[in-house]
């Protein structure tokens, strides 16, 4: 059964480590993710952005897709279904279709209105005993064109947001999606420090977890990071091992053209990485 991310998060605050947020494509991804956090005997998160919800044929397809694996593969850790980035309405329609987490992105409205629809949406999310996640805005900008620095977060918005019931907080410390440039100044611990002195107990979230070094990672879980986004790692990973396959001719072996076996190596590297991602997140035994 779904459950809502929010304990797992609370424990994960409280225990110094972080649950992964692994973002699925298909049902090759959603098994991979599940089956590591199985073996690992972790908690998880599957993330969804409104692009794959679409692309995996609705929200109510992956709540039965997700379901049906829990019983029938056996998944005993806990697993919440988490809508990555949506806008006000993707929230709605993931009410409805049964996810059991929600993320509303109102980052890129002005304050203001960015509060007044979270704090609409934390109570359709908790009247549906759903957590949600809550993103502030980012503040800086100056060197517009140039990515070699994320944008950071104002702790005081962070507070004013934190402070609506949201579950748990996405703030902006210098992380980027995506690909780091070769000339990014990394994460920002000053801004994540000051965010955690004023937010207290509530637990914060780490996007694009691809490419942050290890002790950024390890530091910014000890400051309260208790949530890290994982998608791109596991795209390339897929995509890697997927190329491998045909550069080495197997797919013109045998019966190498089964699409089962053509997914196979993608499927294994990302079952390989996510538990990469769960020893260094320290989640690994505490489902
Ligand atoms: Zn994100």
């Amino acid at each position: 059964m779904l459950v809502s991310a929010t304990e797992m998060l609370q424990k994960a605050k409280a225990g110094h480590y972080a649950v992964g947020q692994f973002n699925i494509n298909n049902l090759e991804w959603t098994k991979a993710i599940l089956t590591a956090a199985q073996e690992c005997n972790s908690p998880v998160i599957l993330g969804v952005s409104e692009g794959a919800g679409k692309y995996m044929g609705g929200y109510k397809t992956i709540v039965g897709m997700v379901n049906g694996m829990i019983e029938e593969l056996g998944i005993t850790v806990p697993v919440a279904t988490h809508l990555d980035h949506g806008s006000y309405d993707a929230c709605l329609k993931c009410v409805e279709a049964g996810f059991s987490s929600i993320m509303f992105d109102g980052s890129h409205y002005p304050i203001e209105e960015n509060i007044a629809k979270t704090t609409e949406l934390v109570k359709i999310a908790h009247d549906n005993n759903m957590s949600i996640e809550a993103e502030v805005g980012a503040i800086g900008g100056e060197e517009d064109g140039v990515i070699g620095r994320g944008e950071c977060a104002d702790p005081d918005e962070c507070k004013m947001i934190a402070d609506l019931g949201i579950d748990f907080l996405a703030a902006g410390i210098g992380n980027i999606h995506g690909v780091y440039p070769d000339n990014w100044e990394g994460l920002s611990f000053e801004t994540l420090d000051a965010i955690q002195q004023k937010t207290g107990d509530m637990p914060l979230v780490l996007h694009g977890g691809t490419g942050i070094p290890d002790d950024m990672i390890k530091k910014a879980i000890t400051l309260g990071v208790a949530k890290i986004n994982v998608n791109t790692e596991c795209q390339i990973v897929f995509t890697e091992a997927t190329r491998k396959y045909f550069e080495e001719g197997k797919d013109k072996v045998g019966k190498g053209f089964d699409p089962r076996k053509v997914l196979k190596p993608g499927y294994e590297a990302i079952i390989a990485k996510v538990k990469e991602k769960m020893e260094l997140f320290g989640s690994v035994g505490k489902a």
